[in-house]
């Protein structure tokens, strides 16, 4: 236990150190104190050095230590009313995974857009829980198998038409991209325009076209796991919610759904096999969690902690539901969140989110490259002005994991300053590409002339793995390349 505490501590002080000595590094290089600039090296290197003993040091751990997360599946409002006041008032950050269908739903104990903004603000994430909560093995599994065809005018009917469905579920219906609303019997979509019934005992299909002819003239489409997967996202994302991770709704998955579910998210949680994750983490298209029922006890619950997060320091995602009233399902009451909150914070223990907990338990990412970007061309830039750039770093693996990328500069007699910029460590999800602005306000003592850019991605393993880089021209601050005007 004190060995983990040290190590967390240790580790949040080195960050901060390298950060503050790589500041004093940039500011006494630009200025020409040539000592001084050393003297910060030395302690620079001295640090990162301690640092990497610290954070990956041990047994090529990523994370120094275990982790808990408090998973929130269903987006029940009692996460809202419940949870959040007893996590924030021990410090601690949960997640909720929500059904986009039910977040743009008037259910009353629901969690609506609001309640998802006020989660993010206080340091919540929003994970994708799918558009409609059904069963992955009960729908088609692609986009190309949603199409409907083959349809006929039902006997009797004017408007109604029919087709068969090879399936057990239909969460909706799309005519050229618009949902139809759902009915419950033929007579009632002969009714209206724009509607489908689904008998699902005889596996048909009934549907009355919003411009009441053939569907064979439209675009029929059912739902699919790709759109569970991808319309959540987008629709979430269109709400203003950051969503970067996918909870399965009822555990059911299997591998071609995780190569689908590649494309849009940075990992994917689901029941079983295991209880925990090990750290580094294995599998990010199944990450394992565990479900807390009504009848759990705080007391089994601190069993899995402390043998899954303190003593086998690996992962730990507990997954509840709603939180203290009724209203829900697998319900854990108040006082229990209360108490196992409070000795979870007594016990120093890191409660994370998935994104954090991703982040923290990755592993390091061994191809990757960089570019940068002058956003003036040409780039001349006056002394006194800023440097502006866009810096990419693309992944080439299809692991994610983090990257160190730091940036140095040769002046015009050839001397290489450094590292101006980092080195920072960079999170990069399956073959991603992050990208960021960096500004350097060039002194007004740097000699004019023509200057390289270098940017260099690695790993404190690995060394450097890219390097990219640009030039520009520093020139007087009148405006003018002035370079001759002093002669
Ligand atoms: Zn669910």
């Amino acid at each position: 236990m004190h060995r983990r505490f040290l190590r967390q501590f240790l580790t949040r002080f080195l960050l901060q150190s390298v950060e503050k000595s790589f500041q004093s590094w940039l500011l006494s290089t630009w200025h020409g104190h040539w000592r001084m600039a050393v003297k910060m090296s030395l302690r620079t290197l001295l640090l990162v050095t301690l640092l990497v003993h610290v954070v990956v040091g041990h047994a090529g751990r990523a994370s120094g230590s275990g982790m808990l997360t408090y998973s929130f599946d269903d987006g029940l409002l009692s996460v809202h009313q419940v949870a959040l006041p007893i996590l924030q008032s021990h410090n601690q950050v949960g997640t909720v995974n929500v059904v986009l269908d039910e977040v743009l739903s008037n259910l009353p104990n629901r969690l609506h857009t609001d309640h998802l903004f006020d989660l993010e603000s206080k340091g919540w994430e929003i994970c994708s829980h799918s558009i409609t909560h059904p069963h992955f093995s009960k729908i088609p599994q692609t986009y190309g198998d949603e199409i409907l065809v083959e349809w006929t005018r039902t006997s009797g009917m004017s408007h109604t038409f029919q087709c068969s469905y090879g399936y057990d579920e239909l969460p909706f219906v799309l005519e050229d991209g618009q949902t139809l609303t759902s009915k419950t019997s033929i007579f009632e979509v002969e009714a209206l325009p724009g509607s489908y019934y689904f008998d699902n005992e005889n596996n048909l299909v009934y549907v009355h076209t919003m411009s009441q002819d053939d569907p064979s003239f439209h675009a029929m489409r059912s739902d699919s796991v790709e759109r569970e997967l991808e319309w959540s996202k987008l629709g979430l994302n269109d709400l203003g919610v950051a969503v970067q991770n996918f909870v399965v709704p009822y555990g059911e998955w299997n591998a071609d759904r995780a190569l689908s579910a590649r494309n849009y998210y940075n990992s994917v949680a689901c029941g079983g096999p295991t209880p925990n994750n090990p750290l580094p983490i294995s599998n990010l298209w199944h990450l394992c969690k565990r479900v807390i029922k009504t009848d759990t006890s705080v007391d089994e619950v601190k069993d899995w902690i402390e043998q899954y997060v303190l003593e086998d320091e690996t992962w730990l995602i507990l997954t509840f539901h709603a939180v203290g009233n009724e209203v829900g399902w697998d319900s854990w009451p108040e006082s229990n969140l209360e108490e196992l909150s409070a000795w979870v914070e007594s016990n120093g223990i890191m409660a994370v989110t998935h994104q954090q907990g991703l982040e923290l338990g990755s592993t390091l990412i061994p191809m990757c490259e960089c570019i940068l970007t002058p956003t003036t061309t040409p780039t001349e830039i006056p002394r006194g002005e800023a440097l502006v750039f866009q810096a990419a770093i693309t992944n080439n693996t299809d692991q994610s994991g983090r990257v160190l990328f730091g940036s140095k500069v040769t002046t015009p007699s050839l001397q290489q300053i450094g590292w101006i910029f980092g080195p920072v460590s960079v999170y990069l999800s399956s073959h991603g590409s992050p990208s960021g602005y960096v500004s350097h306000t060039i002194p007004t003592t740097a000699p004019p002339g023509h200057y390289t850019y270098h940017g260099y991605v690695g790993t404190y393993g690995l060394g450097v793995i890219d390097e990219c880089q640009f030039d520009f021209t520093v020139i007087d601050s009148g405006g003018n390349n002035c370079t001759a005007c002093h002669g």
